[in-house]
């Protein structure tokens, strides 16, 4: 049996998106699981859509995501250019692969899979505009090519001419007129698909001398071994030309498999970033700042945990079939099948990706969630021993859904409030109720002790104590009184009563 190679090829034409990282994650699994390697390839012949600082980002949202390609990047993140043991097909850049793709492309057109075409843009324009004239699309294929500059109808002295002296010629695929391709797909099955609306693309361009996506990523496809080919379902429309490519070369085809899109949380259609921008949820793995110093917020920076953001991701198009929602990445590898991959867009749904992170924050240690916090803490001047912000992580972390959400739930165990919310004064602050609370706290040291005074009275639990927090607090909703008192201790717990009241009385008065 072969080794399983698979590639993530991206476009270095901007930030990954985040169904961008859910290919990349599902070639990584695929891989994985088969003991296989997983490469990293960056498709960057098109110069007109390169983004300076997109392959970084691609990279490092990558390595943020617990995804590490075994070929194509060092350990210190950057693109390998030099072939060595590790990495025997440097360079992975297919910019500098640029030499490699020339003979491929004339290969094709000795062997009468693909000609010279010298039309010049205006030509071309030209003939679109006849064609529309006529209330027609313009094809460069076999309904058009008779009629236009190429080495199928030029002869053979000035086709050797025109490649010797001019630099804007390109060569075109001869597609077929009239054959049926038949294709398999490892998540669709079987498709069949007519060659004769299809078009002659471009395969390599003399120009810049280099080759267009679909040759650079046939030939390195068959260059690096790669034994499935796993990428979104834009590209099923360039499957019959890649199928002809295989043939034409010669080559044996590795497997596809065309992933369905990442659909809007509300309405129809592909997901975009002004979704994300109009309902509050990143589309980006990390933050990304454009050339033009525009930033758009990504799921670290939103607080994020990268194995939450993983396994949201692996869930929105894969059904493992069990009710289990939650897999580390080691589950997911081997859980994980692409004939389990859903035919159907999947429908992202923010509020589940928050869950996640609920779910993954309940699992991690109060230690970690602890260090995590800290940075937060020390900015706002907190001074707290190590082991108390853990006890406080504890008692609070089954109510926040971010390490962010800690500050607001626990702020006044790290400060006595300095103002008392509106409609809780409203309800509680009633002379029956501050008048036994006040005393309640002189007398008491502890949360029991506190309700034991209470039932003893025979006064009501839940007015009373709602009072006591709004002292302690300044609301009247939020953590035990036991728990507060226990982290602020008596003398503070005593002190900020008697401080509400004078506030609150005088605020009356
Ligand atoms: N460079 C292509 C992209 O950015 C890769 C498509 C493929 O995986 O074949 O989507």
């Amino acid at each position: 049996m072969k080794r399983t190679r698979v590639r993530f090829a991206p476009s270095p034409t901007g930030p990954l998106h985040m169904g961008g990282v859910r290919t990349a994650l599902y070639n990584y699994l695929f891989a994985k699981q088969k003991g296989g390697d997983f490469i990293l390839r960056i498709e960057d012949t098109d110069s007109h859509r390169f983004v300076p600082g997109a392959e970084k980002y691609i990279i490092e949202a990558l390595r943020w995501c617990g995804i590490y390609p075994d070929e194509g990047v060092d350990k210190d993140g950057n693109m390998v250019s030099v072939p060595s043991e590790r990495h025997p097909h440097a360079p992975y850049r297919q910019s500098e692969r640029k030499p490699i793709y020339r003979k491929y492309a004339e290969d094709l057109v000795s062997a009468g899979w693909a000609y010279y075409a010298f039309d010049s843009s205006e030509e071309l324009e030209k003939a679109r505009a006849e064609a529309e004239a006529r209330g027609e699309t313009f094809i460069y294929n076999w309904s058009t090519r008779e009629n236009l500059r190429n080495s199928l109808t030029l002869p053979a002295d000035e086709v050797e001419r025109l490649l010797r002296d001019t630099t804007d010629w390109t060569v075109r695929f001869k597609m077929p007129k009239d054959r049926t391709v038949r294709m398999d797909d490892l998540i669709r099955g079987h498709i069949e698909v007519n060659t004769v609306t299809l078009d002659d693309k471009v395969l390599w361009k003399r120009a810049d001398e280099l080759p267009t996506y679909h040759l650079a990523n046939i030939v390195d496809d068959h260059l690096m071994e790669v034994t499935e080919v796993i990428r979104g379902e834009e590209w099923l429309p360039s499957l019959p030309l890649h199928y002809l490519l295989y043939e034409a070369f010669g080559w044996e085809r590795p497997g596809f498999a065309h992933l369905s899109l990442l659909l809007k949380p509300v309405g129809n259609g592909k997901l975009s970033k002004r979704d994300g921008d109009k309902l509050g949820f990143p589309v980006f793995p990390m933050l990304w700042t454009s050339p033009e110093g525009e930033t758009s917020h990504g799921y670290r920076e939103d607080g994020y945990f990268p194995e939450a953001f993983i396994n949201m991701l692996a869930l929105l198009g894969w059904n493992p079939g069990t009710e289990q929602e939650i897999f580390s990445l080691p589950e997911l590898v081997e859980s994980f099948s692409i004939e389990k991959v859903i035919k159907s867009g999947a429908k992202f749904n923010p509020e589940k990706a928050k869950w996640f992170n609920k779910e993954y924050l309940r699992l991690e240690s109060p230690e970690e969630l602890a260090r995590m916090w800290m940075p937060e803490l020390e900015e706002k001047g907190v001074k707290a021993d190590e082991k108390k912000i853990v006890e406080i992580v504890d008692l609070i972390k089954e109510r926040a859904t971010f390490v962010s959400d800690f500050w607001n739930i626990a702020w006044y165990l790290f400060k006595a409030p300095a103002e008392y919310a509106g409609k809780d004064v409203a309800k509680f602050w009633k002379e029956e109720n501050y008048v036994p609370a006040l005393q309640a706290c002189k007398e008491c040291r502890t949360g029991e002790e506190l309700e034991e005074w209470i039932r003893r009275k025979e006064l009501p639990m839940g007015k009373i104590m709602n009072c006591i927090r709004l002292m302690l607090s300044g609301s009247g909703s939020g953590l035990g009184i036991g728990d507060i008192i226990r982290f602020i201790g008596h003398d503070e717990a005593l002190a900020r009563c008697e401080a509400a009241a004078k506030a609150l009385n005088s605020q009356a008065g």
